[in-house]
């Protein structure tokens, strides 16, 4: 048996496990590896100094405190108009477009103003033909209705090339306008997959056995954002969905494996389909059932399924007690607390 350890590091720690090495180590017999992803900027020109990224909570407080401050400006100030990009058009671009437009739209109306008194322009570059490029046509053509009904702009089949501090620029020679650029164009695992030696793809994401172990020891496994695994030919899309379904399968995969010997089974990704929220109270999307295939979701029953889902995931993290809390907690803050956090 190899000499199986990890190294572990907190970043501002001062345990030290030995004199030379302030790494501590884990030993393993089994290790599974489920370490997610950050974004991917594909090296685009000015996108790591010009765009905000969603990678970490800070990062998302950031982009908050960043919002509101811009908007205060542009009411309390004579600035003309405020230009926000995002850079991607997958399902978590064209959420976080509602989301923005939400925000905005609530902002405005607590401090009494008119939208049609200010300049504010959204939009999501996109550099496929067409937003959300893996959902069925009915869906985004849905929410491509919704998102100019909303007053969102759509570039598509623009590629992003370069960024500077004021515009975005395209392979087609446009310049768009971008007070606020905010990428989600993609993401990457981890650059520390690269390290081990082991096989990775162009997004450092390991390759897989259908059992879900490494190519190169059958006792290391990888799962969710930092794994590459595919299904019926195609990546399975790095979302909470995939990484859900892999936990379950390993867990119970692995245990019978080490404790009754029965062999690894193969993962089978069963897709259940996507859903948009929209607004606080609507949602797109479509589901996948096994005996007719996708349906597509009304606006209220999307958004229903939304929020079970939220509530299912909670669930497995907390337990159903918790969630009963966590529902009365949210249903009281909703009545004492702003729609919009302002700090
Ligand atoms: C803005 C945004 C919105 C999203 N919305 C949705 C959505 O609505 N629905 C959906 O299905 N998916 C959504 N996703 C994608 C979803 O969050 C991921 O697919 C999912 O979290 C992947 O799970 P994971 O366990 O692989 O990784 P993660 O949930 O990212 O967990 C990885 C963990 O490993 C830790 N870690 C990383 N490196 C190390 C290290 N060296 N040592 C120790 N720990 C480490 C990280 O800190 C993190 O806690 C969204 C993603 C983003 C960025």
């Amino acid at each position: 048996m190899p000499n199986r350890l990890i190294y572990l590091k907190q970043p501002n720690s001062s345990i030290k496990s030995d004199r030379n090495d302030d790494r501590l180590k884990l030993s393993y017999d089994y290790l599974i590896l489920a370490i997610g992803s950050i974004h991917n900027d594909f090296g685009t020109l000015g996108a790591k100094d010009f765009c905000l990224s969603f990678d970490t909570i800070k990062e998302c407080n950031a982009f908050h405190n960043n919002l509101i401050i811009s908007l205060f400006d542009l009411i309390q100030t004579n600035k003309k108009e405020l230009n926000i990009a995002i850079i991607g058009g997958g399902s978590t671009g064209v959420e976080l477009a509602f989301e923005v437009k939400n925000t905005i739209v609530e902002l405005l109306k607590h401090k009494s103003i008119a939208a049609n008194n200010l300049c504010i322009n959204l939009s999501i570059v996109e550099q496929g033909a067409t937003i959300l490029s893996n959902l069925a046509d009915k869906i985004k053509e849905k929410t491509i209705r919704l998102l100019n009904s909303s007053g969102i702009k759509i570039y598509s089949a623009e590629k992003v090339t370069s960024i500077n501090q004021e515009f975005i620029f395209t392979e087609s020679g446009k310049q768009i306008k971008a007070d606020i650029k905010l990428w989600t164009a993609g993401i990457k695992a981890p650059d520390l997959l690269t390290s081990f030696g082991l096989k990775t793809n162009e997004k450092n994401q390991l390759l897989l056995k259908n059992t879900l172990q490494i190519l190169e020891d059958e006792h290391i496994f990888a799962i969710g954002d930092c794994a590459n695994f595919a299904h019926k030919e195609q990546l399975l899309p790095p979302t909470a969905q995939t990484a859900h379904q892999q936990a379950k399968f390993l867990a119970n995969s692995l245990s019978n494996w080490i404790k009754n010997n029965v062999p690894l089974k193969k993962f089978h990704f069963k897709n259940q389909g996507v859903i948009i929220s929209t607004s606080k109270t609507n949602a797109v999307g479509e589901v996948a059932t096994n005996t007719v295939g996708k349906i597509a979701l009304n606006k209220k029953l999307a958004y229903l399924s939304y929020r079970f889902l939220y509530r299912r995931y909670q669930a497995s993290l907390y337990g159903y007690p918790r969630v009963i809390i966590l529902i009365i907690i949210d249903f009281l803050s909703r009545r004492v607390k702003p729609n919009v956090k302002l700090h």
